[in-house]
């Protein structure tokens, strides 16, 4: 279910402004949907300092294992990475089903490679993935009564409380996606 308390709009503006501290340029020159490797430079340390501004703004924590991993790990090794490190053709499938159809996400393609489809919006993506699953009640106090007084992280309302909500966390949130997509579509069924 969507958060009723943190926008899209507050989202981009959030990784925009993590994007431009962490890799020291401007935020409004910043496309949404450009490769943040190919057109930013960044790192792979880069993306965790990232992560890291967007998991405090929003009180979330998002997921530190890239989606072939994790396919890897429900699914079977090999089964998303062949042996000469390349993308099979049913991860292919899920990860444009997860990541949208970007251009550059093909089987055969090196999964070393795939950091570079990333754009802002797919960084988006996966805080708003987190948001959505904010819990009907607080765990702490069980009351329903959530707020944000600033837009982006999500407290308890209740007198005495003010927790701040608990979301699952993002590597949770993909090996349940990876599960039920595969549940649904059988991409890996004959691989
Ligand atoms: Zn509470």
């Amino acid at each position: 279910m969507p958060n009723p308390h943190v926008t899209p709009e507050r989202v981009a503006e959030e990784v925009r402004a993590a994007l431009a501290t962490t890799l020291r340029t401007d935020a409004a020159a910043i496309e949404m949907d450009n490769s943040i490797v190919n057109g930013l430079g960044a790192t792979s340390i880069d993306f965790l300092d990232i992560n890291f501004r967007l998991e405090n703004v929003f009180g979330i924590q998002l997921a530190t294992q890239l989606i072939l991993d994790h396919v890897e790990e429900e699914l079977g090794e090999g089964k998303a990475i062949d042996k000469d490190g390349k993308v099979t053709p049913p991860a292919a499938e899920m990860l444009k089903l997860y990541l949208g159809d970007l251009p550059g996400i093909e089987a055969g393609i090196y999964a070393d490679e795939i950091s570079t489809v990333i754009t802002p919006a797919v960084v988006a993506d996966g805080v708003v993935r987190v948001l959505d699953t904010l819990p009907e009640t607080c765990t702490s106090c069980g009351a329903s009564a959530w707020k944000s007084d600033d837009g982006a992280k999500v407290v308890c309302g209740a007198e005495g409380c003010g927790r701040d909500a608990v979301y699952p966390n993002g590597d949770e949130l993909t090996k349940r996606w990876i599960l039920d997509t595969e549940g649904e579509k059988h991409l890996f069924a004959d691989a």
